[in-house]
């Protein structure tokens, strides 16, 4: 579903980021891009929708190379959440969650009909919250919200930068239990960047272990964990 062909990403200041990585994810596949601060997962996930051009190399989701790809379609195929949602705060949670699918010119009542099933599905009642406003939700609600607003266009590819990153161990380790669940039932091809290692373990079916600019190993949690 998502491939790399000898990506590099060189910055205008000379900073190689990424450096030829080529590997594949399968759908349905949830991989998680870990290693320490700065050695190039956020680069090589912007890369997946976009908003980071290679230097060299090509990126294929579905088959296509996203370099020739209408943005509408892009978009229409990769969900993206980060670690600090970018809510508006002056919109409702339920048109917050409907943002996507209007971008995409989904009609109103439709794409608002399809916020609210997203909001129950990441276990935010729609009656209760989807008429209030993102500063009245705690972090983690605030997450669930970005994970619902992702996914409600469904696309099939979702990207994940830090998503469970700004909230304390108890209510992170709830979100990425209840994020398993929900990919046990959305089978969404799943890039998840993280710098925890255990989280990275937990979540993934493999996981890209990155060094500076280079994916080291590439493998199911337990034969990373299990080598030498
Ligand atoms: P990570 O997500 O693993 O923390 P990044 O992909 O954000 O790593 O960054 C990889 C490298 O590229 C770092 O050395 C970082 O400082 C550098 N970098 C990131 N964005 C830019 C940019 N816009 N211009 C120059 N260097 C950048
Ligand atoms: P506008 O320019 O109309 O405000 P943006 O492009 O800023 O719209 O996007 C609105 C929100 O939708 C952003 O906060 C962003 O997080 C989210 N978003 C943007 N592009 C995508 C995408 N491809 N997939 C999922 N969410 C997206």
């Amino acid at each position: 579903m998502i491939r790399f062909e000898q990506v590099s990403k060189v910055y205008p200041d000379g900073t190689r980021a990424v450096d030829d990585l080529s590997f594949e994810v399968a759908e349905g596949e949830l991989v998680t891009l870990v290693g320490p601060s700065g050695c190039g997962k956020t680069t090589t996930m912007m890369m997946v929708n976009r908003l980071i051009e290679p230097t060299s190399g090509r990126v294929l989701v579905d088959g296509e190379d996203i370099a020739t790809l209408d943005p509408v379609k892009l978009r229409r195929r990769i969900g993206y959440v980060i670690q600090q949602v970018g809510l508006f705060p002056h919109r409702t949670i339920l048109d917050n969650t409907a943002t996507v699918p209007a971008l995409i010119g989904w009609k109103r009542p439709k794409a608002r009909a399809r916020a609210a099933e997203l909001l129950d599905l990441v276990g935010l009642d729609p009656a209760t919250y989807g008429p209030r406003y993102p500063a009245q939700l705690s972090g983690g609600q605030r997450q669930r919200v970005g994970v619902a607003r992702a996914l409600a266009a469904d696309p099939p590819v979702l990207l994940m930068d830090e998503p469970f990153g700004a909230v304390d161990p108890v209510v992170r380790e709830r979100l990425q239990n209840e994020f398993l669940g929900l990919q046990a039932t959305v089978r969404k091809t799943v890039l998840l960047v993280t710098h925890d290692i255990e989280e990275a373990v937990r979540m993934g079916d493999r996981m890209a272990v990155y060094g500076s600019g280079r994916i080291e190993q590439f493998d199911t949690p337990a034969s990373v964990l299990g080598a030498p």
